[in-house]
């Protein structure tokens, strides 16, 4: 599988961890237009992806997923646009898995405030942007989600999210499935092929989520 172009990194360099390898190894791209890309491509590395950094159209091509990391999503609308990405990033999404973080999940959803764009409206849900820890920026929380482990054992039965400015989900669709919640509120989502969190697992030392990702997602490529 080729996953191209100079910013690609190689699957094989890896820590020390006991992941196993994934036949064939996924390429995965990470929207890099602004925001928290280099957690993810460190984190997709580590759990046995191989990775592109995606800044125009052209980066899209071969990819098996893509990751719309946090950051902040009216500059990510606007850049999306500028970048002549919208539209292709759009039909992508419509048929590859996609993992959204924090502004990623915003840029998914049927509506959210105050974008200089509509956002994608992939994701069935309604969003508030920074409605959580409005005090109080950022933090971090144990939620329950009980991932299992990169080598597919089960894992503890919680999980470390970090919140930075987050938005908060205010109306599901039918189709969508809660994952995890937060003080009762859904903060982890899913929609078919669309994985949504509200918080940043990549910020963190726990590679479950990424790598529950690429075997839950991309297990029929
Ligand atoms: N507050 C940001 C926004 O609305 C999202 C924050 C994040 O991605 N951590 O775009």
């Amino acid at each position: 599988m080729d996953a191209g172009e100079s910013s690609r990194r190689p699957a094989g360099r890896r820590d020390a961890a006991p992941h196993p390898r994934l036949h064939p190894v996924p390429a995965v791209g990470v929207l890099a237009l602004q925001g928290a890309v280099e957690p993810h491509l460190r984190m997709l590395e580590r759990v046995g992806a191989a990775t592109r950094a995606v800044r125009g159209p052209a980066e899209l091509a071969g990819l098996d997923a893509l990751v719309l990391p946090g950051g902040e999503s009216t500059t990510m609308s606007h850049l999306l646009a500028s970048s002549g990405l919208r539209e292709p990033l759009g039909e992508f999404m419509a048929a590859r898995p996609v993992l959204a973080t924090c502004a990623g999940m915003i840029l998914l959803a049927q509506r959210a405030e105050a974008l200089p764009f509509p956002p994608y409206g992939l994701l069935d849900i309604d969003v508030a942007r920074n409605a959580w820890g409005r005090q109080i920026f950022s933090f971090q929380e144990e939620i329950d989600w009980p991932l299992p482990r990169p080598t597919g054992e089960p894992g503890p039965a919680q999980l470390k999210a970090i919140f930075i400015r987050a938005p908060r989900v205010t109306r599901i669709g039918p189709d969508v499935e809660v994952l995890a919640r937060f003080q009762g509120e859904p903060v982890a989502l899913r929609q078919g092929r669309l994985l949504a969190l509200s918080f940043h697992p990549e910020l963190t030392a726990d590679p479950r989520v990424h790598a529950w990702f690429l075997r839950e997602f991309l297990a029929d490529r």
